[in-house]
């Protein structure tokens, strides 16, 4: 990334979670990012980084006076940049399917980045199933006014979801 994040979803390439300090209560509270950006998503409060710090309020006594920090990963913890890095991947696929199904209606979508993204999302999955009927639904789905495809990455994101998959809000 170049620069200072700018928005909370710029966060994620850096930091793991986001820590609101009270000033007045002294309380601590960690946030998971993906849990905070679907919860200010949900309550239409804004992305950007710099009214997240100036706007979290501490959960235990409701004061401003807090203190903001994206909370980066340690360098010796592996195991969590692992996880991030394969959230991230999963999370990429996502949008690039989120991007075919949207086109598919009108144009040719059964491209190899398509095939790339879903063989992606095949460990994800219990079974290659829906990535099948993705892949059929862009075929099949040209000039279709319902969106076959569109369908399809419902029930993607829905299967991964139910699963744990740390999926990003915006495809939720
Ligand atoms: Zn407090």
């Amino acid at each position: 990334m170049v620069g200072p994040p700018k928005t909370l979803q710029d966060l994620r390439r850096v930091e793991g979670a986001v820590r609101v300090t009270c000033r007045a209560c002294k309380a601590v509270k960690q946030h998971d990012l993906e849990e905070l950006i679907i919860d200010r998503r949900f309550r239409r409060l804004s992305m950007e980084w710099e009214a997240v710090r100036r706007t979290m309020p501490c959960r235990k006594c409701d004061s401003t006076d807090t203190r903001v920090d994206g909370v980066p990963f340690g360098q010796d913890d592996v195991e969590r940049r692992a996880r991030r890095s394969r959230a991230l991947l999963m999370n990429l696929a996502l949008a690039v399917l989120d991007d075919a199904s949207r086109r598919a209606r009108d144009e040719d979508v059964c491209v190899p980045a398509t095939r790339l993204a879903l063989r992606v999302l095949r460990p994800y999955l219990p079974d290659r199933e829906l990535l099948v009927t993705f892949w059929t639904a862009a075929e099949t789905g040209r000039g279709k006014p319902h969106g076959p495809a569109l369908q399809a990455m419902r029930w993607i994101v829905t299967k991964l979801v139910d699963a744990g998959h740390p999926v990003w809000a915006e495809f939720r």
